[in-house]
């Protein structure tokens, strides 16, 4: 299986504001939970259904679906993965 990101990766949003830290490493096809990650920077509902979360900086995603038919992805180092 793949691992696309690693304990201690910075999840940013778009712009690069810094949003959390990852917990443990994740990998690709496994569901990523509130769990995966720590050292929040904002404050987040992570409660199911609840509404994706933006930077509160400047509005940019950092967790979501650049594409329609794809999984979740998260913004780390400068890219979407995985
Ligand atoms: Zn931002």
């Amino acid at each position: 299986m793949t691992v696309f990101a690693k304990k201690g990766d910075q999840v940013t949003c778009e712009n690069g504001h810094p949003i959390c830290i990852v917990a443990g490493a994740l990998k690709k096809g496994f569901p990523i939970t509130a769990s995966d990650f720590k050292n929040w920077k904002i404050k987040i509902d992570l409660s199911s259904g609840a509404e994706i979360p933006f930077c509160p900086h400047c509005g940019g995603l950092f967790i979501g679906k650049p594409r329609e038919n794809e999984g979740f992805k998260i913004f780390i180092d400068g890219q979407w993965r995985p």
